[in-house]
């Protein structure tokens, strides 16, 4: 299927045979027109992108290695048009184009080019991603493979955000940082041979150490405000959701398909977080919770399955673990023949708030009116 099909097969194919001997060149040209696609919808770039992006060296690029059999190397950069092709020869088999630096921003509206705009590796991608109904798409049936490509393809989009900082760093004020860079060079521990080209990663770079350390100040600054918060509230994402598993193609199961799991979740903590501010659960939210309007808000008992048999399903469902101790101590909680996290723990008949800002929470005893559940151990 490959040999009939895949262009780039072909053309490996036609220029070994066209150039037998040791000695020839293979370029896979990024500068054509792809057939059937409008000539404007892709500018043909003016210089050889290949050779343009193998010379950088200062990131860690994955490449793809053509090997001649006099062992000479041909390397393909990641962001080279025909990069997926090559290292994802099954889910394009017919060896199509993935990212590159040249795809311009078409605007919706008119169907014309924006001028110097172009996709990002990112837009790209979360394009490709997308189910469409009465569109065929291979990557969403490939699973673990699938998995492989996104991981791959998301290292190509940090890459990018990278290489672009690397390229601005006046642009994005780096200058601002010479008292920075000026105490790195006068550290004696720093050997001066050990010192590249410096780049300023800014703040606003997710995940980057400085991005972190912001954010954590501002978590320091509102508690220094406002005070210990109230609520911690742990969301955690369901494989079983129902609109997880209505999205899933026959055969499929949820690990599948992160991206719908990691879609629907996303929904549904803004639903959440909308249902706290806009509907107002836990009322304005304005003052300190008082001891007494805990229970209102935290429990830590198994509901009543006579007032709220769904509520009391869910919790018996989810919330329940196998019971940890010296009987069972293979349970992750389990250190040095304790349960870690405390459990079980000891039955309350009230709420007690604690000055510590850890309340000790109601769990009532059947005598006092607590509810007990006996289940089957499956996992256990
Ligand atoms: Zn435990």
């Amino acid at each position: 299927m490959l040999h009939e099909h895949n262009h780039l097969i072909n053309t490996f194919k036609t220029a070994l045979e066209r150039m037998p001997g040791e000695e020839y060149k293979l370029m896979i040209h990024p500068d054509h027109t792809p057939s059937r696609e409008h000539e404007r919808r892709y500018n043909a770039p003016l210089i050889n992108e290949v050779a343009a992006l193998v010379t950088d060296g200062e990131f860690a690029t994955r490449d793809i290695v053509i090997e001649a059999r006099n062992d000479k190397l041909t390397k393909v950069a990641e962001t080279h048009k025909f990069y997926d092709a090559l290292q994802y020869p099954l889910i394009f088999s017919k060896g199509q184009e993935g990212y590159h630096f040249k795809i311009p921003l078409i605007n919706p509206e008119t169907g014309l080019s924006l001028l110097n705009k172009k996709v990002s590796c990112m837009d790209f991608y979360a394009f490709y991603m997308m189910s469409r109904e009465n569109d065929f798409n291979m990557l969403l049936r490939c699973r673990q493979l699938f998995h492989q490509y996104l991981v791959d393809m998301y290292v190509k989009v940090e890459s990018e955000r990278l290489r672009y900082i690397s390229l601005y760093q006046t642009k994005l004020r780096a200058e601002n940082y010479i008292h920075l860079q000026d105490a790195v060079a006068n550290d004696a521990r720093v050997n001066p041979n050990d010192l590249g080209r410096m780049v300023i990663l800014p703040s606003s770079f997710v995940n980057s150490p400085r991005y972190l350390h912001e954010y954590t100040h501002d978590a320091f600054a509102y508690v220094r405000t406002h005070g210990r918060p109230d609520l911690f509230i742990t969301f955690t994402s369901n494989p079983a959701w129902q609109e997880i598993v209505d999205e899933l193609m026959p055969g499929q199961k949820s690990i599948h398909r992160h991206d719908i799991v990691a879609r629907v979740f996303r929904l549904k903590v803004k639903k959440l977080m909308s249902v706290i501010t806009k509907g107002k659960i836990y009322g304005e939210l304005k003052d300190k919770l008082k001891p007494n309007q805990i229970d209102n808000i935290i429990s830590a008992e198994i509901p009543d399955p006579s007032s709220d048999k769904e509520l009391h399903d869910i919790i018996v469902k989810n919330m329940m673990q196998c019971p940890c101790g010296p009987h069972n101590a293979h349970v992750p909680c389990m250190k040095d023949g304790k349960c870690s996290k405390k459990f079980p723990r000891k039955l309350q008949k009230e709420t007690i708030h604690n000055e510590n800002g850890y309340p000790q929470y109601r769990r009532r005893s059947p005598a006092d009116g607590g509810q007990t559940s006996q289940w089957r151990l499956r996992y256990c």
